[in-house]
């Protein structure tokens, strides 16, 4: 019997562990800087959390839901984004109240699970950094958001990204429009896609979302939003753009965008990439907007709130394809060489005492002889080694070779154990 992993998941080895540790520290790292805090939900969450507020006739909810029901009935779905969680949260413990200070700023990290259809960049679990920011209803919030989401893509020294912006308006707006809609699609109706046609009435605006390539040139020619907005959601749009202007932020305003999930409201966006990683086809790896009825729906008081989610996977497909845009190391200051049995003891003792002094230190554990020890040194590109045998051990010394220019000076263990970093120093220099 061979196990494998499930369809659509990944094993993130260690050579590849090193470049996500290099983006979420990237992340938490700005982040802080505007001081968003960190919150960590539950991986499941009772199935309602997400068929309730990501729409009835999402795909999400519609097909990609991993949802069972354990052992006491329950029905649980594994999360497939990031908001509905953290909103369940904010409502069950209370973070709307007046003691909390608003807006009330939070980030999350972690897998997602969607049961889709495994390509690149598309998986069945997969893992997102996404921030929220709830409880002021001021279109200078949103733009903050998407102006830190460009900051952090930037960050990783990403610069071909087009931001595509548009506005869901509100209810009064988006009950206008869907009429409109309707009135467009109804004549393509034969035309559209199963999905399309069974969302046409439920849920028109799910029909722009679609991938389906006829779906898409029927919706190309559809009426614009923008067309459709009430003065209020035309003011806060109107904002949205003018502070985007001033902060310099290039965008582009696609009034056919919807999002794959029901809740926004107002401004949406996405952040999108055409690099080489999706043959340059343009490929979003950040998505967000703003939102006004979650944190009623789960049963909190009226509370607006803005945030994005960004794919980790994507993010991490640009940057393979780009050079150097991963500085990834995993250095080695010393590489311990013991010459016979006797020096196991010393030898293990050196490299946690140079562990604890601060730096990396490894040895051997095969009883290699000195040869094989010293290609493990310089394959692991060591900076230094530090060789004992029976003779040095007897007088309590070593020898400390600078690997990169092949300086050798002979350093006491007691100097080694009090402060390697001065005789680092000599050894650099040459005596
Ligand atoms: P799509 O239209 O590509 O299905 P979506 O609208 O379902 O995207 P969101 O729910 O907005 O995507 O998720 C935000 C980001 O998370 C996406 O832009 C993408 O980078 C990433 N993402 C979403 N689904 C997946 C997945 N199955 N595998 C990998 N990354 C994903
Ligand atoms: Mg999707």
């Amino acid at each position: 019997m061979k196990y494998q992993r499930p369809k659509g998941t990944a094993d993130i080895l260690p050579s590849e562990s090193a470049k996500w540790q290099y983006v979420e520290e990237k992340a938490r790292e700005l982040f802080k800087k505007y001081r968003y805090e960190e919150m960590r939900t539950p991986i499941f969450e009772s199935f309602e959390v997400f068929s309730r507020t990501s729409g009835e006739t999402s795909d999400i909810v519609t097909k990609e839901m991993y949802d069972f029901y354990d052992k006491g009935d329950r029905h649980i779905t594994l999360r497939p984004e990031g908001t509905a969680g953290v909103v369940r949260s904010f409502v069950e413990n209370k973070l709307y109240g007046p003691e909390v200070q608003k807006p009330f700023k939070t980030y999350y990290m972690g897998p997602m699970f969607r049961y889709e259809r495994p390509q690149s960049g598309r998986l069945r679990e997969f893992h997102q950094i996404g921030v929220e920011a709830f409880g002021v209803d001021n279109p200078t919030l949103d733009v903050e958001v998407m102006a830190m989401a460009v900051d952090l893509l930037k960050s990783f020294g990403l610069n071909s990204l087009r931001v595509a912006v548009n506005t869901l308006g509100d209810l009064e707006t988006r009950n206008n429009y869907r009429q409109a809609l309707i009135d467009y699609l109804e004549p393509f109706e034969a035309e559209l896609s199963d999905d399309s046609k069974e969302r046409l009435h439920k849920n028109p605006l799910r029909v722009l979302d679609s991938k389906d390539e006829k779906d898409k040139e029927i919706v190309a020619n559809a009426p614009s939003i923008l067309d459709y907005l009430t003065e209020d959601a035309q003011k806060h749009f109107e904002t949205v753009k003018s502070l985007l202007n001033d902060l310099g932020i290039e965008y582009v305003i696609d009034s056919n965008m919807v999002r794959g999930l029901d809740y926004y409201n107002h401004t949406i966006f996405e952040i999108m990439s055409d690099s080489k990683a999706f043959n340059g086809k343009w490929t979003t790896v950040c998505a967000g907007g703003h939102y006004s009825g979650l944190v009623e729906q789960l049963g909190g008081p009226q509370t607006p709130g803005v945030g994005f989610g960004l794919g980790v996977e994507r993010l991490l497909l640009i940057l393979d394809a780009e050079e150097d845009a991963l500085p990834i190391e995993n250095p080695l200051d010393v590489y311990v060489v013991g010459i016979g049995d006797v020096t196991n003891a010393v030898t293990l003792k050196l490299v946690q005492n140079l562990r604890h002094q601060g730096f990396t230190a490894d040895r051997d554990y095969l009883n290699r002889k000195p040869k094989g020890q010293f290609k493990s040194a310089n394959r692991l590109n060591a900076r230094f080694t530090l060789t004992i045998g029976e003779t040095e051990l007897q007088e309590q010394e070593a020898n400390l070779k600078f690997m990169e220019n092949g300086n050798e000076i002979s350093v006491k263990l007691e100097d080694v154990e009090n402060d390697f970093a001065s005789l680092e120093k000599l050894a650099v220099e040459g005596e």
